[in-house]
């Protein structure tokens, strides 16, 4: 069995993992390893939400047991020391690892570029463990700055420093500038108090993007009170201070360091070709030119593509498109079959500046666009959720959908706190046993009808020669008051599904609408599953108004349920007690979790 062995699972890793899983789906004779040093796939993308306080920091960590639940992969927790190209091993501590082919993702760490003092004393911002002490870090300058009188010492803890402004730079400056909003009302400290200052030895912020997008960045900056230092080459960080060439000195306790990146610890001692700091040079085809088995993926790669003067960008459309073409590549090593080149089209980037603002570049190689803010943010989060898609289906769409939108605090989202205001479910059972009573009466008042005129339960009348199906609906709907208009093309799309599927099977079809009237009755009484009895209830009221049959009493039914859809059940109702033993057995189903259908 020929063994792959992926190393590192960042974004790149995983992908490819994704990829050689289906290439090899009907084949089942090889070996599939991914190895890494951590046992979940960390969001680096989200580490400055996490470092300001807007998600929390279990957003960012996927773990590879839920990725690769029920697949075909084995899953390694270790940290690789070394690789022995010749003897085709990965050695690490306490053991070795033999592989036939590789794929090396293993991504990178900052970069501080001889600076004195910059690794010893500034934080980094490239891994959940960083997210996670830059937050506390933050947190706890406000803790000494609330109670500290000394002048000198106060504006210390209060003085916020970021070294790069580039894209990791400004979000990260950006995100922390809306923190500290709320951290001033916390802690009752006057938000002039507060510096931020983004530093760069660059003549401008985001250099990358068009002047009219700095503009704009620029002003979402003033707006955030953040200060940006260009033209600043800094020498040396100290314990309080940053040291400027030009002496311009920074007095600050927190001095956050997002300049570049090198390659990550593991390529510094590889006996392979690389360049600009640590990248592997790899072939057309991402192998390494010296080892045709060994393909490099992700940050880790060093390839200027055909046609281009410059190596390809070190962000996530990159894993993206690398992942398929190694995951192709191997499979043709083992199976035969003509090799890929890479030949990759990047789209542009997006730069998000705090929760609500953000501005992005972004198009094809022959046109792109400029956008700012609201669209520039949609993007930014379309783009997150196809990958998170690809990687962990639905379940991560959800949970993203949930931090980023449905669950905010402060409002730290481009929506607002539009979709995350949220009141205690039990306001709304009142609200939920009357709609559960209302529909209950109503079908039990047309019991009857179905014992005395089976065919004529008035839920639908069906149209008789030359008489629209609609038109004759509204008469029954007489019983009820005026019915509502319908425009004109639902009702002939209505007429005709009428006429094609309803009527032959009319009044079965009306005595089941009964029976469900009745049912979601039932359910919304005992709060049963009643967040799908609510959207049931929605559904049939639409239903029940394209007939042509509603009275303006379905306008009622419907807003009602969509007050209810949000788990109204789950306070006094059956769903408290039954859906977490539900979902405790539905989590653990096999296809569930291959799935990703379950919710976190
Ligand atoms: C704050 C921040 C914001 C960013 N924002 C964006 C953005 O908006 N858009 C964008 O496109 N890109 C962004 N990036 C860049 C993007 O995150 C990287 O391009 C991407 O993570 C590269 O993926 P990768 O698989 O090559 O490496 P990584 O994602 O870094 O994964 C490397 C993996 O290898 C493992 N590993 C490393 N060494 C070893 C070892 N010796 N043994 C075992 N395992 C090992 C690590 O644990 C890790 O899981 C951002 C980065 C940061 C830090």
């Amino acid at each position: 069995m020929p063994k792959i062995v992926i190393l590192g699972g960042g974004y790149g890793g995983v992908l490819t993992a994704k990829k050689l899983l289906k290439k090899f789906k009907k084949n089942k004779d090889v070996e599939l390893t991914l190895i890494d040093k951590k046992p979940y796939h960390t969001m680096l993308t989200e580490l400055h939400e996490v470092a300001a306080g807007r998600v929390d920091e279990e957003s960012i960590k996927l773990e590879f047991g839920k990725i690769f639940a029920e697949r075909n992969i084995d899953v390694v927790l270790d940290e690789i020391k070394t690789i022995d190209f010749e003897k085709k091993r990965l050695i690490s501590d306490n053991n070795s690892y033999d592989y036939d082919y590789l794929v090396i993702g293993t991504g990178c760490k900052p970069a501080f570029y001889g600076v004195e003092g910059a690794e010893k004393y500034a934080l980094q911002l490239w891994s959940y463990e960083d997210a996670v002490k830059i937050r506390e870090h933050v947190l706890d300058m406000f803790r000494k700055a609330e109670k500290e009188t000394d002048k000198q010492k106060r504006s210390e803890y209060l003085s916020f420093a970021v070294v790069g402004a580039g894209f990791t730079g400004i979000e990260m400056i950006g995100e922390l500038a809306e923190w500290t909003v709320e951290l001033c009302k916390k802690f009752s400290i006057d938000r002039r108090e507060v510096k931020l200052t983004v530093v760069d030895m660059m003549p401008t912020i985001l250099p990358h993007v068009p002047p009219k997008l700095i503009k704009a960045a620029e002003k979402i900056l003033k707006k955030l009170n953040v200060e940006w230092m260009t033209d600043s080459y800094i020498v040396e960080v100290k314990e309080n201070t940053i040291c400027m060439r030009d002496n311009c000195i920074l007095n600050t306790r927190t001095v956050i360091w997002a300049t570049g990146v090198e390659g990550a610890e593991i390529t510094e001692d590889l006996d392979v070709e690389k360049k600009e700091r640590n990248r592997i040079v790899t072939a057309s085809d991402l192998s390494i030119p010296e080892y045709p088995n060994v393909y490099v993926v992700g940050d880790s790669m060093y390839y200027i593509p055909k046609g281009k003067d410059k190596p390809v960008p070190q962000m996530v459309e990159n894993c993206e498109h690398s992942a398929p073409v190694i995951a192709h590549n191997i499979f043709c090593d083992i199976k035969g079959g003509e090799k890929k080149e890479y030949e990759p089209h990047f789209h542009g980037v997006m730069v998000s500046i705090g929760g609500k603002h953000g501005i992005a570049h972004v198009g094809t190689e022959k046109r792109m666009y400029c956008f700012r803010t609201f669209i520039a943010m949609f993007i930014k989060h379309l783009i997150n959720l196809f990958y998170f898609f690809q990687v962990a289906g639905w379940n991560k769409c959800y949970s993203y959908l949930m931090h980023e939108i449905f669950h905010v605090k402060n409002g730290r989202s481009f929506v607002g706190s539009y979709f995350s205001k949220s009141s205690p479910n039990f306001w709304k059972v009142p609200l939920r046993l009357f709609l559960g009573f209302m529909w209950l009466r109503e079908g039990i008042n047309k019991i009857p009808n179905i014992f005395d005129d089976f065919n004529n339960i008035f839920l639908f009348n069906l149209p008789a020669d030359g008489v629209s199906a609609v038109s004759a609906a509204t008469d029954g709907a007489e019983q009820w008051g005026e019915a509502l208009p319908v425009p004109g093309f639902i009702e002939s799309i209505v007429e005709w599904s009428l006429g094609v599927f309803i009527a032959p099977i009319a009044p079965y079809f009306q005595a089941f609408i009964v029976f469900a009237e009745i049912i979601l009755g039932l359910m919304l009484i005992g709060g049963l599953f009643s967040a799908f009895a609510s959207v049931a209830t929605a559904a049939l009221c639409v239903m029940i108004y394209f007939s042509g049959m509603a009275s303006e009493e379905i306008i009622w039914y419907f807003v009602a349920a969509i007050a209810t859809i949000g788990g109204s059940g789950s306070t006094f109702g059956l769903d408290y007690y039954v859906l977490p033993y539900l979902k405790k057995h539905w989590k653990k189903a096999a296809f569930v979790k291959k799935w990703y259908i379950y919710n976190d």
